[in-house]
C-alpha cells in the first residue's frame, strides 16, 4: 500500500486500461440513482455514489442481516455522499438499521463514512487488523508538513524540485478530511472465518497488494462475491510502493493473491468496489495477471538503460502523467521496478539520491 499516493490524490484508481474480454455484466449498465438501491441477488442490494476523479462512483452493498442490514464499504466523507445515504435511510430503506459496518480495506472512498455510520446507527465497524490498523495510523498522524522519508522518496523517483514544491503545498492531512473520525474499536475479521450474514454463511478472503489485507466476502451457496477492489472489472487496481515501507513488494503479493482469488468458483456473481456486478472473475484475474507480467517484461527491456521511476511512466501508462496523478503513478512504477529488483532482473544504483534501475 502506498501512503504517498493516498495524501497525493485518495483515488485508489488505475492508469493501465485493460481488457475485459470474457466478462458479461449483469445488468447490462443498469445502475441504482443516488438515494436508490438495487436488488442484485436475493438479500443483496446495491448503492452507488459519488466520488471525485476519474473513478467516478463507488459501490457499497447492503446484505440483509437478522435485524437490519450488513454494510459493506461506505463512501467517501463528502457531503454529496452524506446527502445520499440520508435520502437512502429516508427512501427504500426507511426504518432499516445498519447491523455492523464492514470495510473491505482502509482507502477513504471505502470506509470514508464507516465511522459516521457506526455512530448513527450504534454499529461496530468491522474489518481486518491490517486494514484497520492502517486507517487508525494514517488519521493519527496529523501532521501538517510532508515528512522527509516522503520527500526522499519523491527524490529517488525522479520528481523535479517543482514537482516536489507542488506537491508540498498540498500538505500531509489529505486522508483526515475525507474520513470521518473512526471508532475507537472494532471487531477484527481474518481470512477463512466464516461470518453468518442473515443467516447465510459468508466466507472472508483476504487479498494483499491494492492494501495490506484487503478483505473479500464470498457467498458460496449464492455463488456471490463481494470483491471490493481486489478484482475490478475495467481498471487494473493501483498496486503501489511507498514510503512507508519501501522495501515491501506490493506487486509480489498482489499476483499471490491473484492467484489464490483463482482458487475460487469462476462462475460467481463478482460485486466490485467499483465498476458493475459482472461474471468472469478467472479471466479477468488471468487478464490482470498477463497484463502485470507483461509490463514487467517491457519494463526490463526499456532498462537496457538505467532509469528512473519518472521514466517508466509512458511505458506502463501509455498516456501522459499530470501532477494529480504523479503519486498514484510514480507508487505504481516502483512497485514494478522494486518486483523486478526482487526477482534479480534489475539493479538499484544511487546517485545523488535518486534511483537508477538497470536490468541486471
Ligand atoms: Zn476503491
Amino acid at each position: 500500500m502506498s501512503r504517498t499516493s493516498s495524501a497525493i490524490s485518495p483515488l485508489d484508481e488505475s492508469f493501465t486500461a485493460t481488457s475485459h474480454k470474457g466478462l458479461t455484466y449483469k445488468f447490462g449498465g443498469v445502475e441504482p440513482a443516488s438515494g436508490e438501491v438495487m436488488t442484485v441477488a436475493p438479500g443483496v442490494r446495491w448503492v452507488r455514489l459519488v466520488v471525485p476523479g476519474p473513478l467516478k462512483h463507488i459501490n457499497c452493498w447492503l446484505i440483509d442481516d437478522d435485524d437490519g442490514v450488513a454494510l459493506v464499504d461506505t463512501g467517501m466523507n463528502l457531503p454529496a455522499a452524506r446527502e445520499a445515504w440520508k435520502a437512502v435511510w429516508r427512501g427504500p430503506l426507511a426504518g432499516t438499521r445498519v447491523t455492523q459496518v464492514i470495510g473491505t480495506h482502509f482507502h477513504p472512498d471505502h470506509i470514508g463514512l464507516a465511522g459516521w455510520m457506526c455512530d448513527h446507527h450504534a454499529a461496530p465497524l468491522v474489518m481486518t487488523r491490517g486494514e484497520w490498523l492502517t486507517a487508525k495510523f494514517i488519521v493519527a498522524d496529523a501532521r501538517d508538513a510532508v515528512p522527509d522519508e516522503v520527500t526522499a522518496f519523491r527524490i529517488g523517483a525522479g520528481w523535479s524540485e517543482e514537482q516536489i514544491a507542488e506537491a508540498a503545498k498540498s500538505g500531509w492531512s489529505g486522508f483526515r478530511r475525507i474520513v470521518t473520525p473512526m471508532p475507537m474499536g472494532y471487531r477484527r475479521i481474518k481470512d477463512g472465518d466464516e461470518m453468518t450474514i442473515g443467516g447465510t454463511p459468508w466466507r472472508i478472503v483476504t487479498g494483499s497488494g491494492h492494501s495490506p489485507e484487503h478483505a473479500c466476502l464470498l457467498n458460496e451457496r449464492d455463488g456471490l462475491f463481494v470483491a471490493g477492489d481486489q478484482v475490478l472489472p475495467r481498471i487494473s487496481p493501483n498496486v503501489s510502493l511507498g514510503a512507508t515501507e519501501p522495501d515491501a513488494d506490493p506487486l509480489g503479493e498482489w499476483l499471490d493473491s491473484i492467484a489464490k482469488l483463482k482458487q475460487l468458483p469462476h462462475d460467481l456473481l463478482v460485486l466490485p468496489g467499483h465498476g458493475d456486478p459482472f461474471h468472469g472473475l478467472h479471466a479477468r484475474l488471468d487478464a490482470l495477471d498477463t497484463e502485470h507480467r507483461a509490463r514487467l517484461d517491457e519494463l526490463e527491456i526499456f532498462l537496457a538503460e538505467p532509469r528512473r521511476a519518472v521514466d517508466c511512466f509512458g511505458r506502463l501508462f501509455r498516456r501522459a502523467i499530470g501532477q494529480d496523478m504523479l503519486g498514484m503513478a510514480t507508487g505504481e512504477a516502483m512497485s514494478h521496478l522494486r518486483r523486478l529488483e526482487i526477482e534479480g532482473r534489475a539493479r538499484r544504483e544511487t546517485r545523488d539520491g535518486v534511483w537508477w534501475f538497470a536490468a541486471a
